[in-house]
């Protein structure tokens, strides 16, 4: 049995499908015939079905039908989703830093994972939400105690690159049960990382979003 289309099709081209399913290589001219159409009216419906994946067009052939399911055509769009295309800006704070300080920024940058890093830039921690509130429990003077305390740090971070898949990635947060993970590449010394990008469940939220409406880059 056929698994439930994701994409919804119009009546129209199920009928270009059944077509092609059956009659398969077809050219346009021919699909049109079929329905006594015109080609150019049938063009965006082929368009469509060629894009979405359920065809295929080789020249001077014509369409011949993929075979594969919606939710297959789904699961190589998500497979083919990177971290460059959905990632935030990160936002970072200097290892002096206080845990007070680091409370306003993430108010101020409405952010709910920090990043720490040294005077030049490579990353040496992560702040969650509950970090800080943590540490603001006894009766600390939290202007007095530096970020890198209370951080979790270097080498357990979970880290990624621009190019990683997003799938990748959200199974990484399921795994360690975090929020967040800082995109990184190699600091020009290459001994450590630089921080460019941030990616979180609220990005992955989008791309679900895009995927649904089909509107995926
Ligand atoms: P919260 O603690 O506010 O629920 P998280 O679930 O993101 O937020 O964080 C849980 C713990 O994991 C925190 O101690 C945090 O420092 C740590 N953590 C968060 N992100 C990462 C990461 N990318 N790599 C390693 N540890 C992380």
């Amino acid at each position: 049995m056929e698994a439930v289309r994701i994409i919804e099709l119009t009546i129209r081209q199920e009928q270009i499908l059944d077509i092609v399913k059956s009659n398969g290589p077809i050219t346009g001219e021919q699909i049109a015939e079929r329905l006594s159409l015109t080609r150019a009216t049938l063009r965006p419906d082929l368009a469509i079905l060629t894009m979405a994946g359920f065809l295929d067009a080789r020249p001077r052939v014509g369409y011949f039908y993929t075979g594969k399911t919606g939710s297959q055509v789904l699961s190589e769009k998500v497979k083919k989703l990177t971290v460059h295309h959905y990632q935030s800006i990160p936002v970072v704070v200097n290892e002096a830093s206080s845990v007070y300080d680091a409370i306003v920024t993430m108010f101020l940058e409405d952010v709910g994972t920090l990043f720490v890093v040294d005077s030049k830039s490579s990353l040496l921690g992560v702040l969650s939400r509950k970090d800080l509130l943590r540490a603001s429990i006894g009766k600390q003077d939290l202007e007095s105690i530096p970020v890198s305390i209370i951080m979790t740090r270097m080498p357990n971070i979970t880290m990624c690159t621009k190019d990683d898949l997003l799938i990748d990635v959200a199974e990484k947060l399921i795994d360690k049960q975090i929020d967040a993970l800082p995109v990184v590449r190699n600091t020009e010394e290459g001994s450590g990382f630089e921080v460019v990008g941030r990616i979180t469940k609220t990005n992955i939220t989008k791309a679900l979003v895009d995927l649904a409406k089909d509107e995926v880059i």
